[in-house]
């Protein structure tokens, strides 16, 4: 079975729409959407009926978590915040129930899809480094997490008693006898300096992961983004990849 999985869309409708069209050249058996469709970006409604209508699998985000008032926004930076006081006025009562129904976790084909971090998902913990993938590591037992959230793509491969490695991507092969945490990066809003949208797919059959960049069309979104009146922070960091 083929999985795409993509995670951060963060309202980024010009990098969803490309990613979905390349996702087509890889006849997926399954999407799954690892949270965050909403906040920092200009189409929250756009993004939510799009992953509802094509998302197989749809896990919550902290910020769609905020944006439904279940999470606080007191430790978003005051960008975040604003963003999402936005994103919360202008999202539709229909798209605010999709996301209070999205699962924190789902677990299917050994694989476990959570948007931040196993251990105790709602926490909106960080993986972002070893010591982190250690800890929780320990905390399921599924061959691969696959994790967005920091928005920074990475593989880390763990076998028991051994201290977790970083694999050089973009491709991988997952092998037996060993478990990953796989941050697919973010759709929507990249942070590793590199602009293009990010995602993963995953073929179960050979045990092969890779990890894939598209070019989409930036200023689509910034110019929505400024027509809006999101912060000019939100608006530059999208062409920078940070
Ligand atoms: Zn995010």
């Amino acid at each position: 079975m083929t999985y795409a999985i993509i995670s951060d869309i963060h309202a980024n409708l010009a990098a969803l729409q490309h990613v979905l069209e390349r996702i087509q050249d890889f006849n997926c058996d399954r999407l799954v959407c690892l949270g965050d469709i909403v906040g920092y970006g200009p189409f929250p409604n756009e993004c939510c009926e799009i992953i509802q209508e094509k998302a197989d699998i749809c896990i919550i985000g902290n910020h769609d978590h905020a944006a439904i008032g279940r999470t606080s926004t007191e430790y978003f930076n005051k960008y975040a915040k604003s963003a999402l006081g936005w994103t919360t006025k202008k999202l539709s009562a229909k798209n605010k129930r999709y996301l209070q129904e999205r699962p924190a976790q789902v677990s299917e084909n050994d694989l476990l899809f959570v948007h931040a971090a196993p251990i105790e998902p709602l926490n909106w913990n960080y993986i972002l480094s070893l010591y982190d993938a250690d800890d929780n590591f320990r905390s399921f037992n599924e061959k691969v997490c696959f994790i967005g959230h920091s928005h920074v793509p990475a593989i880390i491969s763990y076998e028991d008693g051994e201290f977790p490695v970083y694999e050089q991507g973009p491709q991988v092969k997952l092998y037996n006898g060993f478990r990953y945490i796989i941050n697919v990066g973010s759709v929507g809003q990249p942070r590793d300096k590199n602009p293009d949208a990010c995602f993963g797919i995953y073929d179960t059959a050979s045990s092969v992961f890779q990890l894939e960049r598209v070019s989409y069309n930036i200023q689509d979104t910034q110019n929505a983004m400024q027509k809006k009146g999101l912060p000019i922070f939100l608006i530059e960091r999208l062409a920078l990849g940070r």
